[in-house]
């Protein structure tokens, strides 16, 4: 197939954005197009400065979001682009030792007041909530887990709610599941894929067959740690900043890191960005493969290759529209959409705080699984950082954002509601001032939920690309999920006889997994290549072995999260009657052979070999080393 000469990113969001910016990269030589349908980049992205002032004259430039406000430091590939972007004079980081960072609160519904998520040992101890987190933690490795088995199953999965309650009972699944998933998707723990939203607490699970803690306690005493390597990333001193960091954002809030990616993508040579027209249709070419793009105000853009950065279901309207064959699952997931409310409040006297200081608090759902106030975040505590006074010692104001679920029977989200749930939630112990700054901003449709089955979904969606477009289209966005490497860490894998015994493909090794080693760099942070050793057997009637043939066999085994990339190097090498099988009663034929060579040469003649003693290196060396025993006496 033929490299990208033109690649036309979809969607102007964080992820379309960065694959523009890393696509410009990789091929220097390719042009670059950023298509989007609105005014602004950066999809959900959204930060403001608003100025606010009190009746006693205090006044302030407060920056609020009302999209993403803070990423955590374990993403490689935010690192790396904070280092590739020169952002790290413009980071706030929230160090784990700050209040803000250790602090999370719960509102149970039905009760007054915030309930302080344990975050020591003794703190554990001290509240009920603390207690039976405790008691469930000490039973969790002591339990049977049957269907420990369906974890290792390609297709194993179940809903958060369903995997917590298992390991810790149902009551804390629902406080505890529901309140983290109301925090991260807006959406429900019992509809929420655990394999595809906590990978890392499947895979823990999987490691003490069934039991996290088990699995905690196996990685420890082996010392190892699913995460790619470091040198995969181009991070520079970005993790020596993050060292002691919890969370972190920047000083002009989420859209300065877009705009920063805006800028890097249009200062390349070979980039266009077009904002504000909307994709109506794409074309394929049926002579050479290429696309035509035509947006919604006539613009005629053609591509050797596609990026989807846009929401799954958005995809599909497009496939529709434009008459392609659809695509399976872009419709599978859910999306919840939000109210986002931004509130300011004027400086308060001195020990008469609005809220606690820590990073928020969620709101599970009550006993009849309903909720509708999601939780609110103390954004004054980890992001006050932001926000710009007329002197250091100015008093501040009080900035926070309360999310709620957007559901058509919902009452109108009014500043009087939020202040009487924040007063409900809060508990506080004077009535709050009234805000100097209220606005209230639905999402709709904003965060993808991947629901029970998604990995697996998602690897038959890729399979669907892989075989309708080949390299010509990459699917990606939050609906899709993470990243993965090319392929897993491990020796390799093996591939048995059909049901018809049958076998073309024997195996790949994962060179570059046992035997990076071998390869040399310029520099020892200089990414690595992957080098992979395939084994096919060699048959008279078997389809000549090219290389689209072997990146076909590899996507199958694969199944990889993206296309795979070209190989730099690609050779086949067939080689004849290389390893001899020794087949039923060789043994046994040996030792008749060498009674004959003896009977025939006696001490003149010695048979070694991969055919007589062993194929392995290891088999071959030892035959020479003890052939010529004999000879000494
Ligand atoms: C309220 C809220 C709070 C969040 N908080 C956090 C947080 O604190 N931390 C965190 O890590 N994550 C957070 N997230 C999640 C994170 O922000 C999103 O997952 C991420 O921004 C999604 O980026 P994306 O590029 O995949 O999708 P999007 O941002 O949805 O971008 C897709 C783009 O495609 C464009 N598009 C669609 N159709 C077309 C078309 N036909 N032609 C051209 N363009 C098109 C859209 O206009 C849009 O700009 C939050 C999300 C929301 C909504």
């Amino acid at each position: 197939m033929p490299a990208p000469t033109h690649i036309s990113v979809i969607g102007g969001g964080l992820s379309g954005l960065s694959s523009a910016y890393h696509l410009s990269r990789r091929f220097p030589t390719a042009k670059v197009t950023l298509l989007e349908q609105s005014p602004r980049l950066g999809g959900w992205v959204h930060s403001e400065r608003v100025h606010v002032q009190d009746d006693k004259g205090n006044e302030a430039g407060i920056l609020l979001e009302r999209g993403p406000r803070t990423l955590r430091p374990n993403s490689k590939a935010v690192l790396e682009l904070i280092n590739l972007l020169e952002l790290q004079r413009s980071l706030l980081v929230v160090p784990k030792t700050a209040a803000a960072a250790r602090t999370r609160f719960l509102h149970i519904p039905g009760t007054r007041g915030l309930t302080a998520l344990p975050s020591s040992v003794t703190s554990l101890l001290a509240t009920p909530l603390g207690r039976a987190i405790a008691l469930a933690g000490a039973r969790e490795p002591l339990r049977s887990y049957p269907s420990a088995i369906r974890l290792a199953a390609e297709d194993g999965d179940e809903s958060l709610h369903e995997f917590l309650s298992t390991r810790l009972g149902p009551e804390l699944a629902r406080v505890l599941g529901s309140a983290l998933v109301h925090g991260i998707y807006a959406a429900d723990s019992k509809l929420l894929s655990v394999r595809a939203a906590f990978p890392s607490l499947w895979g823990l699970a999987e490691d003490g067959r069934g039991s996290i803690l088990r699995g905690v306690l196996s990685r420890i005493l082996k010392s190892r740690s699913p995460e790619p390597s470091a040198n995969d990333y181009d991070l520079g001193e970005v993790p020596r900043i993050m060292q002691t960091a919890s969370i972190f954002s920047f000083e002009e809030g989420m859209t300065a890191f877009a705009a920063a990616l805006e800028k890097a993508v249009i200062e390349h040579p070979n980039t266009e960005i077009l904002k504000n027209d909307k994709v109506d249709v794409v074309q394929k070419d049926t002579a050479d493969g290429d696309v035509t793009i035509r947006t919604q105000s006539g613009r005629i853009v053609s591509a050797s290759h596609l990026v989807s950065a846009m929401p799954l279901p958005a995809l599909h309207t497009l496939l529709e529209r434009s008459s392609l064959p659809s695509l399976p699952h872009l419709t599978a997931n859910p999306t919840s959409s939000v109210i986002v409310v931004n509130v300011v409040f004027p400086p308060t006297p001195p020990g008469q705080p609005i809220h606690p200081t820590g990073f928020g608090y969620l709101i599970p759902r009550d006993q009849d699984w309903n909720a509708s106030v999601l939780g609110t975040v103390f954004d004054a505590c980890a992001l006050g950082g932001q926000d710009t006074y007329p002197s250091v010692d100015a008093p501040k104001f009080t900035k926070m954002t309360m999310m709620i679920r957007a559901e058509p029977s919902a009452p109108p989200v009014t500043q009087d509601a939020v202040l009487a749930y924040l007063t409900e939630h809060l508990a506080p112990a004077h009535p709050l001032p009234r805000p100097v700054y209220f606005s209230a901003n639905i999402m709709h449709e904003c965060i993808p939920t991947p629901i029970v089955g998604h990995v697996q979904r998602m690897k038959e969606l890729r399979n669907a690309v892989w075989r309708e477009w080949g390299e010509r289209l990459d699917v990606i966005g939050a609906g899709v999920g993470g990243v993965s490497p090319i392929h897993p860490t491990g020796f390799g894998y093996l591939i048995p006889r059909d049901q018809d015994w049958n076998a073309s493909v024997l195996g790949t090794v994962f060179d570059a997994c046992a035997l990076g080693g071998q390869d040399t760099y310029p520099s020892v942070d200089a990414p690595k290549f992957t080098k992979m050793t395939m084994m096919i057997r060699a048959e008279p009637s078997a389809p000549p072995v090219t290389q689209d043939a072997v990146l076909a066999y590899l996507t199958e085994h694969l199944a990889p999260a993206h296309p795979l990339p070209r190989p730099v190097y690609f050779s086949a090498n067939i080689m004849h009657e290389c390893i001899p099988t020794p087949i039923v009663g060789h043994v046994q034929r040996m030792k008749e052979l060498r009674n004959a060579v003896w009977r025939e040469w006696g001490e003149r003649l010695d048979v070694i070999g991969a055919g007589v003693g062993g194929v392995s290196v290891g088999d071959c060396i030892e035959q020479g080393r003890q052939v010529g025993r004999a000879w000494d006496h």
